[in-house]
């Protein structure tokens, strides 16, 4: 199960901004509140942002349906999924786990607000784990597991942000972005042997269903959870408009980006909560 590690199974949301010191506000900051009724997800601001990554993505995602229509993934294997990714991360030293970091119990405090907030939940179990890195600013998830870099938490200037952010990567979980990228690599394994044999094929399985949509729908989802806590849902969009500076568009590169860039998805994110919540963010 090596290619479990090196194939990234892992969702990456990006960063937030500026270094700022955390009030130790594990309780909860705001009023919880239900969620309004209809809500809508809506695609249409990257509809035509012409990106390749996104024409292939749909492609990828009608021979992912195709393949793997009669394959099943249940949540337990999904988090016995994340369990061993987990292990071999840490075997090969990609992932350093900061256990003993006072960050945890902030970390724990949220997942398990963001967590309870589930509607129809899934029966994937969620544990977070603070990184050791302090460069790269990222946040990942596979099988119910949550790996968030010091970086990312250091970047963050406010519980808001934190929660949009984690409540992301439950989104990714819940909305089955995780158990479609399994059954991908499932059906790999069926018609082509060991998982050893077919790293390649299985990568571009793998990444070929981290499309801009799910990004969008693991953000949308995780502002839901995060409005329902009584947080501020705006405050996701400085940290999308900070990320934005200094990342220029480039066709060539566009091929390559899993994520929606970060203008889009700040401007995506701006239309949403304005329709739904009928908040207009400053
Ligand atoms: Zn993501």
């Amino acid at each position: 199960m090596k290619i479990i590690t090196a194939i990234i199974l892992v969702l990456i949301i990006g960063s937030c901004n500026e270094m700022t010191n955390f009030a130790e506000d594990t309780e909860l900051t705001g009023k919880e509140r239900d969620l309004p009724r209809n809500m809508v997800y809506s695609y249409d601001c990257i509809k035509d942002s012409g990106s390749l990554s996104d024409v292939l993505g749909k492609a990828d995602n009608i021979i992912g349906k195709l393949t793997t229509f009669n394959i099943e993934v249940t949540d337990q294997e999904q988090v016995e999924f994340g369990e061993q990714f987990m292990k071999e991360a840490i075997e090969n030293k990609n992932f350093i786990i900061d256990s003993t970091d006072a960050v945890n119990a902030r970390l724990d405090t949220i997942l398990a607000n963001l967590v309870k907030k589930r509607v129809k939940p899934t029966g994937i179990t969620y544990k977070i784990y603070p990184l050791h890195d302090t460069a790269t600013i990222n946040a990942y998830t596979v099988g119910g597991k949550i790996f968030i870099t010091k970086a990312m938490i250091n970047k963050c200037t406010s519980s808001d942000q934190l929660y949009a952010i984690i409540g992301h990567e439950i989104g990714h979980n819940e909305k089955g972005h995780i158990k479609n990228g399994i059954k991908q690599m499932k059906a790999s394994k069926k018609f082509f042997g060991e998982w050893g044999d077919m790293f390649f094929l299985a990568k571009k399985l793998l990444t070929g269903s981290f499309n801009h949509k799910n990004e969008l729908e693991a953000d949308y989802y995780g502002l839901d959870l995060t409005w329902k806590l009584g947080y501020d849902i705006c405050s996701i969009r400085s940290f999308w408009d900070d990320m934005a500076k200094g990342e220029g568009h480039n066709t060539t590169l566009d091929f390559l980006r899993t994520h929606p860039h970060s203008d889009t998805r700040s401007k995506c994110l701006v239309n949403h909560i304005e329709r739904n919540f009928k908040v207009e963010c400053k």
